[in-house]
């Protein structure tokens, strides 16, 4: 919404003006409210129901002046993405009039019909009440004129239904073990460890009028067909190329939206592919960013449609230059500001370093699997492995010094000594750690980047919720174990150094520094013993793992009926989006690419006749032979269309296992949608373009 101000825009003066942040909590909340809402927020205490009453006043109060009529308890269901109902703040009087209410209940509490969201089997539509809670952490705001509560989705009988609650659970469970190792490492003040993310989002803008006319792009997000253009992204002129002053004015526009909510957007720039664009906020608590990323995402696709644009979020909108994902870096930190993934100063700062280093490395060698899970999705599945994203195995970068390092340790090389009665762990002979290591490597799924590590894989469309729960309660489990044999041990730098040296020893077969993109990784790889998981089918089904599931339970994350309905849902949504994108290329194929070659064959035919009339002795073999050409592709389409639709229709009518009926979807049916393309683009090339049914991908990408 541009405002018709007479005054200059203020940025820091709009910065999170809609939003009930901290300082407008301490403006408008009486002091002893305010702390202990502050407690709860900080520390997890309960919220007691006569704050609440107070705490909800307020907002409703604040909420009101700046124009809102309704409140809506904002959550996140399995979709990946928000839901919202919204109920207005009127109350009637006797007088037939209103007055305008919000209670501490209304607040904590909501309890929607959730019977129609996804959920893989938990709840019984009898069953159709869900809770909402608020989550304090995240501030409330206002969109349009609503007051947006963030709040925990979970049914009646309290499995959890959302993706907010598992990350909540797991950034508590992070929490508590890193804050074991802190004390053995002398720290007495720390009193809460977060986790931190920033993440990257990529995305595609077109112009909405083409749009309109792809039914691929409306029902799936993506083109299920399109010929190569003449020009993709060969001449690498679009990456942080000049932005145009159509999409310059869209993102100002973005920029000024997110603020307005408090979003810390900070950069902006064209990406590799023709279209494609890039947003990054500066990181916040995982709790936050992922509810930003949220508004990110929904915010872009808001704008964009008031630029008359439209914002692809899917993972590989376009065959043939690069797609989108998410860089999702991530890092730990105390709520006294340390950054425990920055390399420290001095050698005790290095030994906890290394500590946390080495427990990612841990538990990513050894969780490879459910991080793997956790960027599946049936668009990345067309990315991943491809050459432009990470591969589908699992790795980390850590950059040749820090690699170093451990292989000193692993030696042996690292020492103990206590000089002058001052602690000096473990590694006090080694060089200085790298700080800011400016080594880059831009195609490992999982970076080291100096100070945090950068997840490439997520992808661009989805919540950003799984990959961090999954991995803070992964690295939250490593750190446990450590913390179990470091409290026990009766030297404790003897302790860390064959713990580290262990760690080094067992898993720096997830270590790779090279080119991730090259074919011989694919073999060395295979050669580690690393998992090299290529679809999203296969890559979710270790949500069913025994051991991945007593991961999550001991970190009180997610039970197991949870992590199988989760898998349910999943799949399901695999299932359904293949189905869907099936039925529009059938759709797509029978009511507008076949009708449009037979009008032109027919069109050479008439021509063909219409010279033959002349009875002149003409050269007709051009026509001739682009017509048989034609006629010969037209015959392999209406071929593959039918063999599409029989797949299709084989492939929803499966009765049985989940499992097995995605397996389906992905081997059969998939394979047909690509043959069925095949012949289609092949047809795109030759037939009039006038005639083509829908605007092309060189229209799509190059007409900003
Ligand atoms: P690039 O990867 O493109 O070089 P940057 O280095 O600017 O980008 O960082 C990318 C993202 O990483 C930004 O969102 C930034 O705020 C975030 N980031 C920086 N430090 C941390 C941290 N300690 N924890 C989580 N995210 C971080
Ligand atoms: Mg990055």
């Amino acid at each position: 919404m541009s405002k018709v101000e007479s005054r200059p825009y203020s940025l820091t003066e709009e910065f999170g003006s809609s939003v009930f942040n901290d300082a407008t909590m301490r403006e408008r909340l009486p002091k002893e409210t305010y702390k202990a809402l502050k407690k709860t927020i900080d520390e997890g205490t309960p919220l007691l129901p006569h704050i609440a009453e107070i705490v909800a006043n307020a907002m409703k109060d604040w909420a009101i002046e700046k124009g809102a009529t309704h409140y809506t308890h904002w959550f996140q269901p399995m979709t990946g993405i928000t839901a919202e109902k919204h109920d207005s703040f009127i109350s009637p009087t006797v007088d037939g009039k209103v007055i305008m209410e919000f209670s501490g209940k209304e607040l904590i509490k909501g309890e929607p019909d959730a019977s129609s969201f996804p959920s893989g089997g938990l709840r019984a539509t009898f069953e159709a009440r869900g809770y909402t809670t608020w989550d304090c952490t995240s501030p409330a705001f206002i969109r349009d004129t609503t007051l947006y509560i963030p709040t925990a989705f979970c049914s009646y009988t309290g499995e959890v239904l959302d993706k907010k609650t598992p990350l909540l659970r797991s950034m508590e469970a992070l929490n508590k073990q890193a804050l074991r190792i802190l004390r053995l490492f002398g720290n007495t003040t720390t009193t809460r460890v977060i986790t931190t993310v920033g993440a990257e989002q990529e995305y595609f803008l077109i112009d909405k009028e083409l749009f309109d006319q792809r039914k691929d792009l409306i029902f799936t997000g993506r083109t299920l067909f399109g010929a190569k253009p003449p020009k993709g992204q060969e001449m690498e002129d679009h990456y942080y190329g000049t932005l145009k002053e159509r999409i310059s004015a869209f993102m100002k526009e973005l920029d000024q939206e997110l603020w307005r909510l408090g979003v810390y957007s900070k950069t902006k720039h064209n990406e590799v592919a023709p279209a494609q664009h890039e947003i990054a906020p500066i990181f916040g608590t995982t709790n936050v960013a992922t509810d930003h990323n949220q508004l990110i995402m929904d915010t872009l696709k808001k704008v964009a449609l008031r630029h008359g644009l439209v914002c692809l979020l899917h993972e590989k909108p376009f065959a043939g230059v690069n797609g989108s994902g998410k860089h999702n870096n991530w890092s730990m930190s105390t709520n006294d500001g340390q950054n425990l993934l920055d390399p420290g100063n001095t050698p005790h700062e290095n030994a906890q370093f290394l500590v946390f280093l080495c427990a990612v490395i841990k538990a990513v060698d050894e969780y490879a699997d459910l991080l793997r899970a956790s960027a599946a999705n049936a668009g990345n599945d067309l990315r991943l492995g491809a050459n432009e994203a990470p591969p589908a195995i699992i790795s980390i970068f850590l950059g040749d010094q820090l690699t170093d390092i451990l292989e000193q340790i692993e030696n042996g090389g690292a020492r103990t000594s206590i000089n002058n009665g001052e602690l000096k762990i473990g590694v006090s002979t080694l060089p200085a750690l790298p700080k800011d290591a400016t080594d880059r490597n831009r195609t490992s799924p999982f970076a080291f980047t100096g100070n945090k590590f950068e997840f490439r894989m997520v992808p661009s469309s989805a919540s950003i919720s799984g990959p961090n729960f999954v991995l803070n309660t992964i690295v939250a489990e490593v750190l446990s174990k450590m913390a179990d044999r470091l409290e026990k041990a009766t030297d404790f730098n003897a302790e860390l150094q064959s713990l580290l040296k262990e760690i080094v020893t067992n898993h720096k077969r997830i270590i790779f520094n090279g080119n991730n993109y090259c074919e011989e990784w694919i073999k060395e790889a295979e050669r580690r013993g690393l998992h090299n998981i290529d679809n999203t089918v296969d890559a979710i089904m270790a949500l069913t793992d025994e051991k991945n599931i007593r991961v999550f339970e001991k970190h009180g994350v997610l039970n197991k009926t949870e992590l199988l309905s989760r898998c349910e849902i999943l799949l399901e949504t695999y299932i359904k989006t293949i189905n869907i994108e099936a039925l529009t290329m059938l759709d797509m194929a029978k009511r507008q690419i076949l009708p449009a070659v037979i009008r032109f064959t027919g069109d050479i035919a008439s021509t063909i006749t219409s010279i033959k009339a002349t009875g002149l002795n003409v050269d007709i073999s051009a026509q001739s032979e682009l017509l048989e050409e034609t006629s010969t592709l037209l015959a392999q389409l209406k071929k593959r269309i039918a063999d599409l639709e029989k797949a299709a229709s084989d492939a929803a009518n499966f009765n049985g296992d989940t499992y097995e009926h995605a397996v389906i979807y992905r081997d059969v049916v998939l394979a047909k949608m690509s043959e069925l393309r095949a012949v289609a683009d092949k047809l795109e090339t030759i037939v009039d373009e006038k005639l083509w049914p829908f605007p092309t991908y060189g229209q799509l990408l190059f007409n900003i």
